[in-house]
């Protein structure tokens, strides 16, 4: 449906009160999880190679919190647990807020709201990209190939050697682009073309453009970085709780289970370290999962798994395909469109 269409009816629905009306019914005994990446300034925003699916805006996020904090009875991983694992029915509209990735902005940007408004969270972290200096290779890429547009347009004699670089992805459309900031045109081409993508022609890609270029990456600003073990324990001072994301970030349900579990494995060993104490929960990357993953993460010793699929949830559900529905700006940039996407209708 068009975003026009979306945000009339949204605002349109929520002005004669059928909204709320409709959150009391498919919550009734329910809860809701939110599912958040990044959030960011709007000068970030402009600097970062992430897809728009998994930002939101400061301001758009602050005034969600306010919201969930006055319509939505927020709990606590602990207690979203025991609900579940009791099958106990959850209180009408619960609702408990997850971020995936671990990303800087979340402690930078989100935790000071969460803090105001004296919110828990939980968030997933891939375990090898915290405290290093890593991206994931989605960010990368597109920062790379800004800098090979750019380079191309400064130096013609250059682009024989950038466009063999680009080869194995097939991407060297993306030197074409005339366009005077060429970075969502290249997120919109990378995420067209993902399927294509496969793990070792994105490293073979990558290696030929850093070396190309000399650079690690062309984030220079650090917009697309994750948070350190420091701001973890900082983080989790103020109520925040953490779960596991796998260590390398891959998509569980696409390489050999014997691979996924080891991933797995790993991801869990690291959360007994630095989270001793916590209840163990895992997001898929993703939310690219397969009975044999979700049994893999089971015998890890998870308890709860997350999906990145959307709809409320009962306390009968399957502990390891939990729904989750995903915020982003452009879906939830009204406090009636957020609504709207959180009871289900968008
Ligand atoms: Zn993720």
């Amino acid at each position: 449906m068009k975003h026009a269409i979306k945000y009339a009816v949204s605002h349109m629905l929520y002005a004669v009160g059928l909204l709320q009306l409709w959150q009391f019914v498919v919550l009734r005994r329910r809860a809701v999880i939110l599912m958040y990446h990044r959030v960011l300034t709007p000068e970030q925003m402009c600097r970062s190679g992430s897809h728009p699916a998994i930002m939101v805006d400061c301001e758009t996020f602050a005034e969600q919190m306010a919201v969930v904090k006055r319509r939505f009875k927020v709990l606590s991983i602990e207690e979203f647990a025991d609900r579940m694992e009791r099958k106990s029915p959850f209180e009408s509209s619960s609702c408990l807020i997850t971020f995936d990735d671990g990303w800087q902005d979340n402690f930078t940007n989100a935790l000071p709201v969460l803090r105001r408004y004296e919110l828990p969270a939980l968030v997933f972290l891939p375990v090898n990209f915290i405290g290093r200096n890593r991206l994931f290779w989605q960010e990368a890429l597109v920062h790379l190939l800004v800098l090979a547009v750019r380079t191309v347009r400064r130096e013609p004699a250059r682009e024989v050697r950038i466009r063999e670089a680009l080869d194995p992805i097939g991407l060297a459309e993306v030197l074409d682009l005339n366009d005077s900031d060429p970075r969502s045109r290249i997120i919109e081409t990378i995420s067209r073309n993902r399927a294509g993508l496969t793990p070792s022609l994105v490293d073979t890609a990558l290696a030929n453009l850093r070396s190309e270029f000399g650079v690690e990456n062309g984030d220079v600003e650090g917009t697309d970085s994750f948070m350190n073990w420091e701001q973890i324990a900082e983080m989790s001072r103020h109520g925040i709780a953490f779960g596991g994301h796998g260590s390398e970030h891959r998509l569980l349900s696409e390489m050999p289970i014997e691979e996924a579990r080891e991933d797995i494995r790993m991801s869990k060993e690291v959360f007994d370290v630095r989270c001793k104490g916590m209840f163990p929960t895992f997001s898929y990357p993703r939310g690219y999962w397969t009975p044999q993953v979700a049994e893999s993460v089971r015998a890890a010793g998870f308890r709860l798994a997350f999906l990145a699929k959307g709809g409320s949830v009962s306390c009968e559900d399957d502990p390891f395909t939990i729904r989750r529905v995903n915020i982003c700006q452009a879906a939830t940039e009204s406090m009636p469109m957020f609504l709207a996407r959180v009871v289900g209708l968008f």
